[in-house]
């Protein structure tokens, strides 16, 4: 489970303080599909880059699995990342590098490459002819499924979503969401998605909390009659 307890945090920029986050208290359980939907500038990268300790509260409290965040040391905080995987609106490749060797990346930074388990999760994606392309040469879509092949190479228990769909057109953002749903049927993991797609959110999250000016103003269960197949 990861926990906010009034979590609060601002940035200063030229002198002035900006507050992104406002004493925000969450639960989102294991298994779950978590969604968190506002508007620009309501605070949805912030809290999203906070569970992966990018960015470390100005105030409160984040615990994942009953663990303080906070009291972790450097160590202790890239151990926690690795159990977490990340995907972004741009999807964030290296477009110098192959499809293999952007999806090798977070093993060759742990020194445990292992080119069978590259070729797995391409195969997972449904990308098995596509490992030797460079980014560029890849649809929206496909390029978000490396992205994900990224993030999952690992086997994170949290994957972290940035408007995932953001950048995509219908097809490929049906195919992308398709695909998370699956992430989270086969393997549980556990899910928070930030958007301003309610559709997204409709049809994906189990539970949404709704952001305006950093503050949660309202979290909601969501029908899972409007969930599509
Ligand atoms: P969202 O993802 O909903 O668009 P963000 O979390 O990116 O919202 O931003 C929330 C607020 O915090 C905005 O006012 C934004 O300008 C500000 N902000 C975000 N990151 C920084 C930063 N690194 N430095 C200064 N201000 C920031
Ligand atoms: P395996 O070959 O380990 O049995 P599966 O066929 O079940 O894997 O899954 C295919 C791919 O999904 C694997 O190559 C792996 O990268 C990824 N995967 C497997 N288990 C998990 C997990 N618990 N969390 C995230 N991804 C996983």
């Amino acid at each position: 489970m990861i926990t906010f307890e009034q979590v609060s945090k601002s940035y200063s920029h030229d002198g002035t303080f900006v507050t992104a986050l406002d004493h925000v208290d969450l639960k989102i359980q294991e298994h779950e599909i978590f969604g968190v939907i506002g508007e620009s500038g309501s605070g949805k990268s912030t809290l999203l880059r906070m569970i992966n300790t990018l960015e470390l509260p100005s105030q409160g409290q984040i615990k994942i699995a009953g663990t303080d965040l906070m009291q972790l040391s450097d160590a202790q905080r890239r151990q926690s990342r690795k159990n977490i995987g990340m995907i972004f609106q741009q999807f964030n490749l290296l477009y110098n590098q192959t499809v293999n060797e952007n999806i090798g990346l977070p093993l060759r930074l742990n020194k445990t490459y292992d080119q069978q388990k590259v070729r797995e999760v391409l195969e997972f994606v449904r990308l098995s002819d596509k490992g030797n392309h460079y980014p560029r040469q890849l649809s929206g879509g496909e390029k978000q499924r490396v992205g994900i092949a990224r993030a999952l190479i690992t086997k994170p228990e949290i994957l972290l979503c940035d408007e995932p769909t953001s950048a995509l057109d219908g097809q490929n953002a049906y195919d992308v969401l398709a695909l998370l749903r699956r992430i989270n049927e086969m393997f549980g993991t556990t899910m928070v998605i930030v958007s301003h797609e309610l559709n997204l959110i409709k049809q994906l999250c189990n539970r949404t909390a709704i952001l305006e000016h950093g503050k949660v103003i309202e979290t909601l269960a969501i029908q899972k009659a409007q969930q599509q197949p």
